[in-house]
């Protein structure tokens, strides 16, 4: 390609909107215009860059098993209906009607339409398992579509589906596509850390996140600094014990006061069940205590507070109104307590808190006393979302919080859509079973922008060799000299012999024009034909990432380059 008829517009000013390098370069550069909010149309140079990701996903896809199809952008309602997504997927889904008013949507995500297709052509296990996979334009409507490619409304992504006979069948399958992903980022040049994440909206147990660190990264992950443990924050918590302070606690997770054992308590806000746990408090959004879980010496007591509910604010602690409900407010009057915290009592204070219930009854002082004299130390448990220095869940060694940008997500969805759209098969005994299933997906457009993030200085972008639009860019330094131009025309056919992807920047410009579009652009390398490789020889070649020149000689330098 030659630089005077290829198509890449670049800027001096970048539009103020543009608040990311990754945004402000691709514009500058020429890459990428914006057609809509989060809609944009890739120049040449993107295209190139996006169809090298792309080449490098397909073959690592293939590679895993993975067949490639191409499934319909546009898809009817009635399946999102059957799979109970249709109101689930709210706003993000861009929908349409047709003629008839139909309805349909611009497919955010296509488990909908795979399971139907599979669940009408497989049949039996000898079937299973089976990896389809496509890539291709993707729609969301995003609330906040922002930082170009990071998070389009229109973006590319690689999705992929598996489908197996059993959980060990998918667990086969998402090891296959965790490793592919791990190849798929190594080989793109990224820096990344497959972490732990939490499963959402969609459904399904066990899911990494491929993130891509960076600091302009939207999201927060928790890294070990010693083994190999990341997590996305929202799913890294800590437990962690603390001494009940008066005034304010940090807000707790929500929880329900339906559980009938302290231990379906403790279960259902997912903390680990310990014997030192004692009593688990509930309160309502106006922090009105509504029950306490008191673990006794013998059996669980659930002490509800219904007619309490009404009169009682625990910031004001008023006893008389608990003990009217038949409350102890020796126990619950000190504690300040937001919805779902635990509170570990000890020993003492179960003794305490037994000698309050029978105070009640005879002495209404009681109330008044000071809780922390009466009561001792009151540890409060608290889940959190990990912090820095926190101790990490695998081998204790201290944590570290850091950003990044998630690239690629792989998703253990079990029999979620398989059993909705009742997509099954025969099993060996001729049982009749529902398909379990994974999906994967990878923001291609995404991956690039995120390659910009991680490589890129004032001049501009620092491809990774790998998906550079091209490897080489060749600048004879005076495009009208003769003798410099037939050197590189002659430089230029024998590297693209030897599979280089080489453009030719023969336009008649000054040369500092032309090495600053070089770095702006980001090639990795540029090879400079000036008098020095004419008269003596001497051919130039700057590597982008770290400044170095290296000259070299025309019978040499093809091997320097590859
Ligand atoms: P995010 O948390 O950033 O909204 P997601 O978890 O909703 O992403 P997935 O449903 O997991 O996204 O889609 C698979 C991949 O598609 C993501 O890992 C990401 O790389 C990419 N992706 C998702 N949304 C966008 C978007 N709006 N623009 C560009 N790429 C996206
Ligand atoms: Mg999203
Ligand atoms: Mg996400
Ligand atoms: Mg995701």
């Amino acid at each position: 390609m030659r630089a005077s008829k290829l198509y890449a517009p670049t800027l001096r000013e970048v539009p103020a909107e543009a608040e990311i390098p990754s945004h402000q370069l691709m514009l500058r550069a020429g890459f990428i215009r914006k057609a809509a909010g989060g809609v944009y149309t890739y120049l040449p140079l993107a295209w190139r860059t996006l169809r090298k990701i792309e080449k490098i996903v397909r073959e690592e896809m293939d590679g895993a098993d993975g067949q490639e199809i191409a499934m319909p952008i546009m898809q009817p309602s009635e399946l999102w209906r059957e799979s109970g997504r249709w109101d689930v997927f709210g706003e993000e889904m861009f929908k349409l009607n047709d003629r008839h008013g139909r309805e349909f949507c611009l497919g955010p995500t296509h488990e909908e339409i795979i399971t139907d297709l599979v669940r009408n052509e497989v049949r039996s296990y000898k079937q299973l398992p089976l990896l389809l996979y496509q890539i291709q334009n993707k729609y969301r409507d995003e609330i906040r579509p922002r930082f170009g490619l990071m998070r389009g409304r229109e973006f590319i992504m690689k999705d992929l589906y598996s489908f197996d006979k059993d959980e060990e069948g998918l667990d086969v399958s998402y090891k296959k596509m965790y490793d592919a992903y791990t190849k798929i980022f190594s080989r793109c040049g990224l820096v990344f850390r497959p972490v732990e994440a939490d499963s959402g909206a969609i459904g399904g147990s066990n899911t990494h996140e491929f993130t891509a660190l960076a600091k302009n990264g939207e999201s927060e992950i928790a890294v070990c600094t010693k083994c190999d443990y990341a997590a996305n924050i929202e799913k890294a918590e800590a437990v962690v014990l603390y001494p009940q302070d008066e005034n304010e606690l940090p807000l707790q997770k929500t929880a329900t006061p339906n559980a009938k054992t302290i231990e379906a308590v403790i279960e259902y806000l997912n903390m680990p069940i310990e014997k030192s746990i004692k009593a688990v408090a509930f309160q309502d959004e106006k922090d009105r205590l509504i029950c306490v879980f008191v673990r006794g010496d013998h059996e669980v007591n659930e002490i509800k507070l219904q007619n309490a509910v009404e009169a009682v604010n625990l910031r004001m602690a008023d006893e008389n109104a608990i003990l009217a409900a038949g409350g102890i407010p020796g126990f619950m009057s000190p504690i300040g307590l937001k919805k779902g915290t635990m509170v570990v009592v000890d020993e003492t204070v179960m003794e305490m808190k037994n000698a309050c219930c029978g105070a009640n009854e005879i002495d209404m002082h009681y109330v008044n006393a000071n809780p922390k004299r009466d009561f001792g130390e009151v540890m409060v448990k608290d889940v959190r979302l990990i912090q820095k220095n926190d101790a990490c869940p695998h081998c204790g060694a201290s944590v570290d919080i850091t950003r990044g940008i998630e690239i690629g997500q792989v998703f253990k969805l079990g029999i979620k859509y398989s059993s909705a759209l009742r997509a099954t098969f025969l099993d060996e005994n001729g049982k009749e079973k529902p398909l379990v299933m994974g999906c994967y997906g990878i923001g291609v457009s995404r991956t690039m922008a995120a390659a910009i993030e991680q490589y890129h200085d004032e001049n501009g972008i620092i491809w990774p060799r790998a998906i550079a639009p091209y490897e080489v860019v060749l600048v004879p330094v005076n495009a009208k000299n003769e003798a410099q131009m037939k050197l590189a025309e002659e430089i230029y056919t024998e590297l693209k012999k030897e599979g280089i992807d080489v453009l030719l920047d023969d336009r008649k410009e000054r040369p500092g024009v032309k090495f600053k579009d070089a770095d702006l652009i980001g090639y990795p390398l540029r090879v400079t034909i000036g008098p020095k490789a004419v008269e003596e020889d001497k051919i130039e070649i700057k590597v982008r990432k770290n400044g170095k020149t290296i000259y070299d000689t025309k019978d040499g330098y093809v091997k320097n380059i590859k």
